[in-house]
């Protein structure tokens, strides 16, 4: 029996990059198609050596084109760090947009299923907490993260079009924070930027008082919770994260512990618009998907210290191949 074939957008990325990695495994052909805007070859230059994996640098923006056979496409091509889809904040939206119209348009020509990655940011700044699936979400639609937000809305309310008019096989996941190897030292997020700075015995920047929450994940439960919801018949959305709620002064306490240094914080301005509170409620995806987070916090970030602490030759910043 011939292998399925998966195509992969954004997989030279931190998740992506995982998934890929975990479908091949799986016995899946992969493609894997990225234009390297945050991502890096590096991430996936072990792949081929694991299963058949091919890399195709392309902006899913452009026309996509794929000859042959696709059982699933997974849609994963966005800036994901606010330092990112602040820097690129038409690109956020034209992926979001165009490239998840591309994407859909290639799997009803490939009567594939398709899982499109969304995010706990369609939730906004939530006035429900903790936030269920059926919660619409509090955005500032003219705001600065609105680029993110709304362009992850408008490619879930994309998705669910092709389902109903088009009869696409179509699964959403709204991925909550998520930390593990591959994400780049420099990308601005909470936990590689404390672990960073604890390690160059830097002062912790806290945004605000630090008393924002955020329910952070290790990525081998996000991709655990992908995989089963990809061979599921469930449309979603579902949540995947994990609801251990932390404030970020108490995340970067812990890092500095964790780290094995004394260390200190600095308070810094707090971002426009940055969510107060976050966590997932994961009734739906423990029912459905018999899905759970398996790693906890403190045994996540030990991981991600010991990949950061590895070497920056590990984890650099996107380079052309
Ligand atoms: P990432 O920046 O590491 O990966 C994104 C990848 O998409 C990069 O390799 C980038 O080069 C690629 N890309 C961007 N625009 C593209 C385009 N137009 N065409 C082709 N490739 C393009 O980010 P990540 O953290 O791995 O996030 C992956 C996906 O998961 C994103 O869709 C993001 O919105 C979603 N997500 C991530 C998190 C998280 O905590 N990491 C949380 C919620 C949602
Ligand atoms: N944050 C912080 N210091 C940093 C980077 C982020 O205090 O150096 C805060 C940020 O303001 C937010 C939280 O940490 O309140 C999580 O930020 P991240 O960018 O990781 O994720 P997101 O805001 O997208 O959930």
């Amino acid at each position: 029996m011939p292998r399925p074939r998966a195509v992969v957008t954004g997989g030279a990325g931190f998740l992506g990059s995982h998934l890929c990695e975990r479908l091949i495994r799986e016995g899946y052909s992969v493609l894997c198609l990225d234009d390297l805007s945050t991502g890096s070859p590096r991430n996936v230059e072990h792949l081929a050596e694991i299963g058949p994996f091919r890399f195709v640098r392309a902006d899913v923006t452009d026309f996509v084109h794929v000859v042959g056979d696709v059982d699933v496409v997974l849609h994963f091509a966005s800036p994901a760090s606010p330092i990112d889809y602040l820097r690129m904040p038409i690109e956020t939206l034209k992926v979001g947009s165009i490239g998840t119209l591309h994407t859909l348009g290639l799997a009803k020509e490939k009567k594939a299923r398709y899982l499109l990655a969304s995010t706990s940011e369609a939730y906004g700044d939530p006035q429900v907490h903790p936030q269920p699936e059926s919660y619409w979400g509090h955005v500032n639609p003219v705001g600065p993260r609105g680029v993110y937000d709304e362009a992850k809305r408008f490619a879930e309310a994309m998705t669910m079009a092709y389902r109903r008019s088009q009869a696409v096989d179509t699964a959403i996941v709204r991925i909550f924070n998520t930390h593990g190897p591959r994400m780049r030292p420099d990308d601005g997020r909470a936990v590689p930027t404390f672990i960073r700075q604890a390690l160059a015995g830097e002062p912790l920047t806290v945004a605000g008082d630090g008393r924002q929450t955020r329910s952070i994940q290790y990525v081998d439960d996000l991709v655990e919770g992908c995989v089963r919801l990809l061979h599921s018949p469930l449309a979603g959305p579902v949540n995947i994260g994990n609801p251990h709620e932390v404030s970020i002064e108490d995340l970067a306490r812990g890092i500095l512990d964790l780290v094995g240094v004394p260390g200190t914080l600095r308070f810094v301005p707090r971002p426009e618009d940055d969510p107060t509170v976050r966590r997932p409620d994961i009734t739906l995806a423990r029912r459905e998907l018999g899905w759970e987070p398996a790693v906890g916090l403190g045994e996540g970030l030990r991981r991600t210290i010991e990949w950061l602490r590895a070497g920056p030759e590990r984890s650099v910043a996107p380079r052309a191949i």
